[in-house]
């Protein structure tokens, strides 16, 4: 039965709002919407009821992340307490821009942190999440030597959300990847909020949001990968957790928070049935029917166009310099120039 099944991704968003306004995500579209942080003791009793009902098990990653800036959390520290004297890791996913100073405890507890650009100048930032793009540069930079020199050892990247408008800044920001030494992922940004996808695919935008997109997003690839979902597919989102900071459990990361897209109350509730419910949700049926949900769920991959930067090898590097040097010696031979 698959209520009963051990989950091993756990997607908590332990704050329901994000200090970014980036048009395309739930969050930064709907800025009034939640002014909410979960409590400590909350979280805890919301990992405990999944603990001793085998619904995770000890050494699970809780992700603190889905649609809120887990950093903007008042007791960060508390939160990653409770996690490290349950068991249990915790990942994090963040936009930079507020500085947390990571204590040797605190990175004692920690799987992975992940940083979401939306481009790599002020410009970019500008036209997405509004967030000083410097200042941003600056944490990251700061917040890993810290995590680091803290003992962190554990997974870190980039990820890089591509826009039309940032094609060109795609390499700058691998290059300062490869500076903190960090895994680069690209990936095209996606049309996240719920209603705006619904009413692209269905044509019901204004002229207005669809001018919007249409300048900023990478839409090209939505339509042909709905069509390149299998019959049956099974969506990898029904073997993911996600909670929200009112602990209720949510149909996927990609539905909004709204009563019609919740399963019940991980705290408040029966446990079988809040999970039952999970894999009921009229919502899917659509979703899976008509290809969203194997689009969504490859929307992050890697880009096909994106070619990772390698470096020159040095026997390239020295063919390249000799071949430049006896071009040049040829041309000033011809027009009766010295070589130098
Ligand atoms: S995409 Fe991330 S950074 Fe932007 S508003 Fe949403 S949660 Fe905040
Ligand atoms: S089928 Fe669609 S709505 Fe349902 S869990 Fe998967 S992605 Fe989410």
């Amino acid at each position: 039965m698959e209520s009963k099944k051990v989950f091993k991704t756990v997607i908590f968003d332990v704050v329901g709002y994000c200090n970014a306004r980036c048009p395309y995500c739930v969050t930064g579209a709907n800025p009034g919407a939640s002014k909410k942080a979960i409590a400590v003791d909350v979280f805890e009793q919301t990992l405990v009821r999944l603990l001793d009902n085998g619904v995770i098990e000890k050494g699970a990653v809780i992700s603190l992340y889905c649609w809120g800036e887990p950093l903007l959390h008042p007791d960060l520290a508390g939160l990653i307490g409770v996690a490290s004297k349950l068991g249990l890791k915790i990942g994090l996913s963040t936009n930079g821009s507020v500085h947390v100073s990571f204590s040797p405890a605190m990175v004692a507890g920690l799987d992975h942190i992940m940083f979401s650009m939306p481009g790599f100048s002020q410009a970019s930032y500008d036209r997405i999440s509004r967030l000083n793009f410097e200042k941003v540069r600056q944490n990251i930079s700061e917040m890993l030597s810290e995590c680091r020199a803290n003992g962190f050892r554990g997974r870190t990247w980039i990820a890089y959300h591509i826009y039309q408008f940032n094609l060109h800044e795609i390499r700058d920001c691998e290059q300062f990847a490869g500076k903190l030494k960090v895994d680069f992922n690209p990936c095209i940004a996606m049309l996240n909020e719920w209603d705006q996808l619904q009413g692209w695919l269905k044509g019901r935008l204004s002229a207005d949001q669809m001018r919007k997109i249409s300048e900023d997003l990478l839409c090209f690839g939505i339509r042909p990968e709905m069509k390149n979902s299998p019959a049956n597919y099974y969506c990898p989102q029904f073997d993911y957790l996600i909670i929200d900071e009112n602990a209720n459990l949510l149909v996927c990361c990609q539905t909004p928070k709204s009563e019609e897209y919740q399963c019940g109350n991980v705290l408040r509730d029966d446990l079988d049935v809040v999970l039952q419910n999970k894999y009921t949700r009229p919502v899917c049926r659509g979703c899976l029917d008509t290809g969203l949900a194997y689009y969504i769920n490859h929307a992050l991959e890697r880009p096909k166009f994106y070619q990772p930067y390698r470096s020159p090898s040095l026997v390239n590097r020295i063919y390249g310099s000799l071949r430049w040097r006896i071009l040049r010696f040829l041309n000033r031979t011809k027009s009766g120039t010295e070589p130098q």
